[in-house]
């Protein structure tokens, strides 16, 4: 038996019986951390707040035989303008999931934490939600190990590319000399200015992840990039954003 106090958002949050929930939160310190809220469905429960989805709270978590509860819960920040939008819920929904997907619950490096927390901001706050949604995903995807390898050709290593072609299946670029079209090959072209951009959000912290500005035509080629790499990593598509042509 065991307390401990942990900060985190919640990232999943499970109906149960008939009052409480099963949640997931994403913390610095843990990873990905399971645990019930007892009648935190309850509209007098002192959990209900803490325990809503994409909320920040700290939580008194009470480990026994494997299993982890919440005996008490201080809301931070509840996230409520993320409901008030129906275009930054659906967005800030599924960058959840891909959050959820990636940590693993033992993890102690903090980045993805950090990662969701400028995400979440930027959702609210940028003119264009799911502009922030493809760059933070692709983000999430490299922090945990998945970078798209975009420094050099494939096929030549020249590392001084300014444009070519993305191979999903190979999860690598190839420079225009050794392209070949294929039938059946999941590839993108890439232009110079999307290019960079993409390198810009590899390379860049959190805190200066969505500080960029590019064209339209540049936006739509980082979205087509990063919805198409989320895929072809992750083996699973994702259906939340379908949601935003039909609003
Ligand atoms: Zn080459």
């Amino acid at each position: 038996m065991s307390h401990e106090h942990v900060r985190g958002f919640v990232l999943r949050e499970v109906a149960l019986g008939e009052a409480d929930r099963l949640i997931e939160i994403l913390t610095a310190q843990k990873g990905l951390v399971t645990a019930l809220a007892r009648g935190s469905r309850r509209v007098k429960s002192p959990l209900l707040a803490a325990t809503q989805m994409f909320a920040l709270s700290d939580f008194t978590l009470f480990n026994y035989k494997g299993r982890t509860t919440i005996d008490a819960a201080e809301l931070v920040e509840p996230f409520l303008r993320l409901r008030e939008d129906l275009d930054r819920l659906v967005c800030a929904a599924h960058l959840a999931e891909v959050f959820h997907d990636l940590v693993r619950d033992d993890l102690s490096d903090d980045r993805m934490y950090v990662l969701w927390a400028y995400s979440c901001h930027a959702i609210l706050s940028q003119p264009d939600p799911l502009l922030v949604v493809h760059v933070a995903q692709l983000k999430a995807l490299s922090v945990s190990g998945f970078t798209p390898a975009l420094d050099a050709c494939q096929a030549c290593r020249n590392p001084n590319l300014s444009t070519g072609w993305f191979d999903f299946q190979a999860h690598g670029f190839i420079c225009q000399e050794d392209y070949r079209p294929a039938q059946g090959r999941d590839v993108l072209h890439l232009s110079a200015p999307a290019l960079a951009c993409l390198k810009h959000i590899i390379l860049s912290p959190a805190e200066r992840l969505f500080a960029f500005n590019v064209s339209d035509a540049v936006k739509q080629e980082v979205r087509t990039f990063s919805d198409r790499y989320l895929t072809a990593i992750m083996e699973k598509n994702y259906q939340r954003l379908s949601l935003l042509q039909d609003l």
